[in-house]
């Protein structure tokens, strides 16, 4: 039998040329998104004005299976990709467990996230259809670094709505998106409507992803040749995001390995959506029954304890409304949080899945999350992202299961990106004064109260 290595890296050549499209497969498909004026569904001319045409394009399709990757995207794919498969040895060892652990790390470029694989693509479309620039929403700030780099690659301006709490912990991160000439803006601002009308009744406001996604979105159609980007959630971006998965499947396949379980954290849902898709797809066709996990927040719980519901994407009640798990839009997480993840949706592909009964979902708290960030980085080597520690804090309990079973199951989880921007957090923790939060029913009830009354 062949020794696993401790990484694989594919070579060039065997990077896949096509992302999988997970809906041509479903037997059944997510609802369709609404315009919130008329209750129609909306079509995809509708989206024109918000998304560049191609992108709106892959927004709708539902049944085109395999999707070619233009070169002038896998260009820029190979200075970073194929993204290496690891066996953690190192922490299978100190969890004394039988299970065999495998991640695939996607921190292995500058942006240190799995985002750059759809910034790239986004860059690359809006740029060629001729657009000026594009406008987009960042919390942590991954988002928007990714996509700095690419629209600095592709010559493409670029404004960023950054959520303000994040603005003011992550200096650097601003920092590093002004290298690449983003111009990036505290969220609310006084620079657009939405912005400013939640100013004016929330003046201490310190910012949430759905409100910065209103101000960039009002951006985007308020401006000449611009257009709108996002970084999870839509069925676009997990399209993207499939080329996690489709490289770890080659590289599983090459090992002569199957995972029983695969592991993902989950904020709007895109690289547990790439991470998943063909081992999804072995499931929904049959051939295979894995075990796949989404690991959200206790603080952010839109699976575990939200809503399937259509709701507004954003706290400014700007976008259509799509039907996901939600905590409704008018949740805010609350502000000792520090772990990513911190959006009030879901990805409509990835809710539906769950709704339908193909994947599980679990939550985390805040402390326990950090106590499995700090080992893994102590046995593997690298300082994980908070938002990626919530998937190690999953696959350690599931590793404890194997030690105390005697099973030797094989696990495969998705190391999202690297933390080194979140030391405020890593600090917070090691220092005793992070906290856990979760939300009571009450709490809940006031983001519930948010949804919109159809019909
Ligand atoms: C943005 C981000 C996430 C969460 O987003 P998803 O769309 O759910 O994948 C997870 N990990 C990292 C490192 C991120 O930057």
């Amino acid at each position: 039998m062949m020794k696993i290595p401790h990484r694989l890296y594919l070579t060039e050549d065997q990077m896949p040329s096509q992302w999988y499209n997970l809906r041509a497969d479903m037997p059944e498909q997510p609802d369709p998104m609404l315009n919130p004026g008329t209750g129609k569904p909306v079509t995809e001319e509708d989206l024109y004005p918000i998304f560049c045409k191609e992108l709106a394009h892959q927004e709708m399709d539902s049944t085109t299976r395999w999707v070619d990757i233009p070169e002038g995207i896998l260009e820029e794919y190979r200075i970073y990709r194929p993204s290496p498969l690891i066996r953690a040895y190192n922490l299978e060892q100190a969890l004394d467990t039988p299970a065999k652990i495998y991640y695939k790390y996607e921190g292995n470029n500058t942006s240190g996230s799995h985002k750059l694989n759809s910034a790239i693509a986004q860059a690359y479309y809006a740029k060629h259809q001729g657009l000026k620039g594009v406008t987009t929403e960042t919390g942590a700030g991954q988002w928007g670094t990714a996509l700095s780099e690419a629209c600095a690659f592709y010559g493409l301006d670029l404004q960023v709505y950054m959520v303000k709490c994040s603005y003011e912990q992550k200096p650097f991160r601003k920092a590093v998106m002004g290298v690449f000439d983003a111009n990036v803006t505290p969220s609310p601002s006084p620079t657009t409507e939405v912005g400013r009308k939640i100013l004016a009744e929330f003046p201490e406001s310190t910012g949430s992803l759905g409100c910065a996604i209103s101000e960039a979105v009002e951006k985007a159609v308020t401006s000449e040749n611009y257009r709108y980007v996002l970084g999870s959630v839509l069925n676009q971006v997990l399209l993207h995001q499939s080329i996690i998965g489709l490289e770890a499947k080659t590289a599983m396949d090459i090992l002569g390995e199957y995972p029983d379980l695969v592991i993902g954290c989950a904020g709007g849902g895109s690289n547990l959506g790439g991470l998943i898709a063909p081992y999804m797809r072995d499931k929904l066709t049959g051939k295979s029954n894995p075990r796949i996990i989404a690991v959200e927040p206790a603080s952010c719980p839109s699976f575990t304890r939200g809503k399937y519901a259509y709701d507004f994407c954003d706290t400014g009640k700007v976008t259509p409304l799509a039907k996901m798990y939600t905590l409704g839009n008018g949740f805010m997480p609350a502000a000792n949080h520090a772990g990513g993840l911190r959006y009030h949706g879901m990805s409509p592909l990835l809710s539906k899945l769950y709704h339908d009964g193909y994947m599980e979902a679990v939550s985390a708290k805040q402390l326990e999350v950090f106590e499995a960030a700090t080992l893994f980085a102590k046995k593997e080597t690298i300082l994980p992202a908070p938002e990626s520690a919530h998937a190690i804090c999953q696959v350690m309990k599931e590793a404890a299961k194997c030690r105390e079973s005697g099973e030797a199951k094989t696990i495969l989880f998705g190391l999202t990106g690297t933390g080194y921007f979140d030391m405020t957090a890593y600090d917070a923790f090691k220092s005793g004064t992070m906290s856990n939060h979760v939300p009571t029913d009450e709490e809940l009830e006031t983001g519930f109260a948010s949804l919109p009354k159809l019909g």
